[in-house]
């Protein structure tokens, strides 16, 4: 009875110890992650792939990165966590794209990371400003938004194309907007609320073309915000647009947006957009961009 009694509890002691050993056995943070590049017709490019600054050079359109380098383990979820963007810097008769990729949580069991590179994106068409190839932007939801949030990115698209000269077009296909909606809440440094995030992320620097940028939009239930105008979501586009925060309260652009002010879209801003997307003389005043 008593050795029984023992057995058992031993057992219940070692329980939670082997559940954690399993866990953790299947976090593979010391192995390899593969990005491979190529086009559409199977060619393969020269280049790097920068992490924190570090450059990393391709292989017949291959490099491998030790995933110590993409992620850490995050005790308190018990999760990978990206350490943040990587960029590829791919080159074809000296022209070379600048791509961002993002790396998502819990995905280093993806040990290859295949890239389609669109040949097309090579060819020389320059602008004197970076912006799209079109002034009818597509743009496809990565991940599922909340009808809410479909709504405000419905409203904030509807806003941008009543005021400028772009219009836009949700598709299933290729896009140069990729929005992803994050049901998690986002912090910065200084442990303020960040509501969303958005850059070019894919562009030829040659001919100052963005072929796609990304939107994110994280759960805002913790934050304050703006419930009248979609002001969140037209910074974040805006970001994705090029349009980079200027220290001005009363633009959209300012980094503090998306609290309790409903900041309408600034006239400066609306004025740039059309300056850029009618190939007239540039008129941006009191902006400032990501790409220059
Ligand atoms: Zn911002």
């Amino acid at each position: 009875m008593g050795k029984k009694f023992s057995t058992s509890l031993i057992l219940f002691l070692l329980l939670p110890m082997i559940i954690v050993f399993i866990t953790e056995s299947e976090i593979t943070i010391d192995n390899i992650t593969i990005f491979q590049f190529n086009d559409e017709n199977g060619n393969i490019y020269d280049g790097s792939v920068k992490i924190e600054n570090e450059f990393y050079k391709l292989y017949g359109g291959e490099v491998e990165i030790n995933n110590s380098l993409l992620y850490y383990f995050d005790v308190s979820t018990n999760n990978l966590v990206s350490k943040g963007d990587v960029y590829a810097y791919l080159i074809n008769n000296n022209v070379t794209l600048s791509y961002k990729i993002d790396i998502h949580d819990n995905t280093s069991n993806y040990n290859r990371i295949p890239i389609v590179v669109d040949s097309s994106d090579f060819k020389i068409k320059k602008y004197d400003m970076y912006r799209y190839n079109n002034s009818l932007i597509k743009y496809n939801f990565l991940t599922e938004c909340s009808w809410n949030e479909l709504t405000k990115f419905d409203k904030a698209f509807d806003e941008i194309s009543k005021n400028t000269i772009l219009n836009f077009e949700e598709t299933n296909e290729t896009a140069q907007l990729y929005i992803s909606c994050f049901d998690y809440n986002n912090k910065n440094e200084e442990g303020n609320y960040i509501l969303g995030k958005g850059a070019p992320s894919w562009y030829n620097d040659q001919t100052k073309t963005i072929i796609n940028g990304t939107v994110n939009l994280y759960k805002q239930s913790e934050a304050k915000k703006c419930i009248k105008y979609p002001v969140t979501e037209i910074h974040e586009i805006l970001h994705g647009l090029n349009f980079a925060h200027v220290d001005k309260e009363e633009s959209i652009m300012h980094p503090g947006i998306g609290g309790d002010l409903c900041t309408e879209i600034d006239e400066d801003i609306i004025n740039c957009i059309n300056s850029i997307y009618s190939n007239s003389e540039i008129n941006c005043n009191n902006v400032d961009f990501i790409l220059k």
